[in-house]
């Protein structure tokens, strides 16, 4: 399966110049809400993701997303897999799980992204899950930005990867694309100038 062809038909997979929000410039975005807006690719892309967890020989109970990001990614992950699905959301700044999901103790949890970038996000959502009793025993996303390590690729953790090491993180591809200070940007030095995904309506 070509995830990355996937992408470029979805528009998921930008070709620019962008202002990322660390405030780098990049000659790509990934736009992955835009893969999942068919729900036949949705549905594709988790199965191909639920396969490599069946592969494993990681037993699941239930998937939990952080939201927003995470929440079609992680649904149509536990729809693949057969298993619950249950969501983390921020109050105040503050990841947690209400709404009245129960994680039970002892329950097995992946917790699944859209797209893993330094997995902050998913960090505090595994804390939530395990603080009531969960045990967290994988990530997973569609997509790996190319800063946390996923098993069967040979690209090693970048030290902003929040992840721990011991845990494993099941994606489909990595997307490493180069990030510029503005200052050294090249797309800048050939005059263009960079927006940032969003302010146009994207
Ligand atoms: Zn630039």
């Amino acid at each position: 399966m070509n995830i990355e062809q996937i992408y470029k038909d979805a528009n998921a997979l930008l070709e620019g110049h962008f202002k990322l929000s660390s405030g780098n410039h990049s000659q790509f975005y990934l736009q992955s809400a835009k893969v999942l807006e068919d729900p036949k690719t949705a549905k594709l892309l988790a199965e191909e993701l639920a396969k490599q967890i069946k592969e494993s020989d990681i037993k699941v109970d239930a998937i939990c997303s952080p939201a927003l990001g995470g929440l079609i990614a992680g649904f149509a992950l536990a729809t693949a897999l057969d298993v619950r699905f249950i969501f983390a959301e921020r109050v105040d700044g503050d990841m947690t799980i209400r709404r009245g999901f129960e994680v039970k103790k002892g329950e097995n949890y992946i917790i699944c992204e859209d797209i893993i970038t330094t997995a902050g996000s998913a960090l505090e959502a595994a804390a939530q899950v395990e603080a009531d009793g969960g045990n967290v025993v994988a990530f997973a996303a569609l997509a790996n930005r190319g800063f946390c390590k996923r098993e069967g690729s040979n690209l090693e953790a970048k030290p902003n990867c929040k992840l721990p090491k011991e845990t494993k993180l099941f994606a489909l591809a990595d997307f490493t694309f180069e990030m510029y200070d503005p200052s050294e940007c090249p797309l800048c030095k050939d005059g263009s100038v960079a927006y940032k995904p969003g302010s146009r309506g994207n």
